[in-house]
């Protein structure tokens, strides 16, 4: 027997092609340094980073984070007086951190490793940051014992 034409629900694919950029702001403690950057859905996530360089940056147990494109970030003030710290990464290439000289906030890095295009946001300096689901853990193998796994967790980075 043959089924009954009925209505197909909507295509998934469909859906996915047609993601939408949403625009997030972000400014420092002191308000000196305001930027603006455009995330696909999937981009608006946190990935947690448990690594111990990001420990002793933030004063923290970990910090949230996500990989977008370079040209995904504008700076609508005090972009030309950011300060920067570079230190060697895990892969031992130099990891280049951009913080506001007045407060020190820390908008993003740039890990040379991942080539000139990309760059390591921090997004838990947008406005609407609570409402981001967290999508992954990084660096696992540092977790402190009592911070709770809330993603997926790599004991470094995801493999390739
Ligand atoms: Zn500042
Ligand atoms: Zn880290």
């Amino acid at each position: 027997m043959t089924a009954p034409s009925a209505p197909r629900p909507p295509s998934t694919t469909a859906s996915i092609a047609a993601a939408v950029m949403t625009t997030y702001h972000g400014q420092c403690a002191c308000g000196q340094t305001k930027w603006d950057v455009k995330l696909e859905p999937d981009q608006a996530k946190h990935i947690l980073c448990h690594c111990n360089t990001c420990k002793s940056l933030s004063g923290s147990t970990y910090t949230l984070n996500q990989i977008i494109p370079k040209s995904a970030l504008t700076f609508t003030s005090g972009g030309e007086s950011l300060k920067k710290y570079t230190y060697a990464g895990e892969s031992g290439s130099p990891v280049h951190c951009y913080y506001c000289p007045n407060c020190t906030t820390h908008p993003y890095h740039h890990q040379t490793v991942m080539g000139d295009d990309k760059i390591v946001l921090r997004t838990g300096l947008l406005e609407g940051a609570e409402k981001f689901e967290p999508a992954a853990e990084i660096f696992g193998k540092v977790r402190w014992g009592w911070v709770k796994e809330v993603a997926e967790t790599f004991e470094t980075l995801p493999p390739e």
